[in-house]
């Protein structure tokens, strides 16, 4: 497949994209050592880590496919409280491992998002060196603008797919439409913003995941975050497979022809891979992802905090996971990143120069 691979970034159209997706056996060993190849020229090797804190699960939308969704009672609720999430945060900070922390949680709109930008200041406070990354879900883009001044850097919302009629059925509160406009929001306000999509829901095809693909290419993501989609028991999907669950390739392909598509994009190993294969996050590494995110949460709350069954570390304690993640970067020889590790698009964003609110 040598010359399979003339096009990456803004050449490669859909329809020489499409084939990508269906490599097999020997293209695919050169899909991904050309993936590879393109993440460390335009990445280089060294690996960003961003520590995810999970600071709650209590949340008031319904996704269909998520673990957390409001309508399933088997979740223990819970909420860090703030002295918590800082003291979490310090201590991430004082390991020297991660440069940025992720906080994620579930959607609780209105009430929670004044402590949000008090917790975002003292952070900041606390550790400036540190990058905040904020992921919580649909906002007024006055909201966002509020968190970007209390020292927000980064916000990650994925879009989930880009079939619009397979958005507004998995999500009874939303639609794809007015996600988009979030992301947009957040693009204008000169937030580092990462967009994505769940591979192989219910529903979707080969060409809603080239979509997915262009439509990340065309938002210029500063991260782009996949992963397999799996069935959770406590959803109404929880009988629906993942529509690759006979190729588990594809959740690879996809990688790699992403980071084709998308050179300068930090592209996350996400833990889905994991829930899926013991080695899924190393794999993800080696054909396309740059950037790994070890789960911060305290022991106490992981179980609680189940997107999806089979995700790792639920046992392990917040500080074994930057522990396995160092020994993790070693087997592979990439080391650690230092600092925050900030988009690789910055400087020639000129929305970054000129944020408006
Ligand atoms: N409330 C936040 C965080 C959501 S959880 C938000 O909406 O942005 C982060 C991601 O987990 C979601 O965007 C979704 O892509 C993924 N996720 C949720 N349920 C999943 C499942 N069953 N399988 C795989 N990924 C899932």
């Amino acid at each position: 497949m040598e010359n399979s691979f003339p096009h990456h970034g803004k050449t490669l159209t859909r329809e020489n994209l499409l084939p990508l997706l269906r490599a097999t056996d020997a293209d695919l060993s050169a899909l991904y050592a050309r993936a590879d190849a393109v993440r460390r020229e335009n990445c280089g090797d060294a690996v960003p880590i961003r520590a995810i804190l999970e600071f709650s699960n209590v949340c008031a939308n319904d996704c269909l496919y998520c673990g957390i969704r409001a309508s399933n009672p088997d979740p223990i609720r819970y909420q860090m409280a703030a002295a918590d999430i800082r003291a979490a945060a310090r201590q991430i900070a004082g390991e020297e491992i991660a440069g940025t922390i992720v906080l994620q949680a579930g959607e609780t709109p209105g009430a929670s998002d004044d402590a949000i930008a008090a917790l975002i200041r003292d952070i900041k406070t606390d550790c400036p060196a540190l990058a905040i990354t904020l992921s919580v879900g649909n906002r007024p883009r006055h909201v966002y603008a509020r968190w970007r001044d209390a020292g927000m850097d980064r916000y990650l919302l994925r879009f989930e797919t880009s079939d619009a009629a397979l958005f507004a059925r998995l999500h009874p509160a939303g639609t794809l439409a007015e996600r988009l406009r979030c992301l947009r929001d957040l693009q204008a306000l000169g937030v580092q913003t990462g967009g994505g999509f769940m591979i192989g829901l219910p529903g979707e095809t080969v060409e809603t995941l080239a979509d997915n693909i262009l439509l990340c290419r065309e938002f210029d993501f500063d991260m782009i975050g996949i992963g397999p989609y799996i069935p959770h028991p406590g959803t109404p999907l929880s009988h629906a497979p993942n529509v690759y669950a006979d190729d588990p390739d594809m959740f690879f392909r996809a990688i790699a022809v992403l980071r084709l598509a998308t050179p300068l994009a930090h592209i996350p190993a996400t833990t889905a891979f994991d829930a899926l294969f013991s080695d899924g996050r190393d794999r993800a590494l080696q054909c396309g992802a740059n950037v790994f995110m070890p789960n911060a949460t305290p022991r106490p709350y992981r179980r609680a905090y189940q997107l999806y069954p089979g995700k790792p570390c639920v046992d392990e304690e917040a500080l074994n996971c930057s522990r396995c993640v160092q020994h993790r970067l070693h087997t592979l020889g990439r080391p650690i990143a230092p600092g925050p590790s900030h988009s690789l698009k910055m400087k020639s964003d000129s929305h970054v120069l000129n944020p408006d609110s």
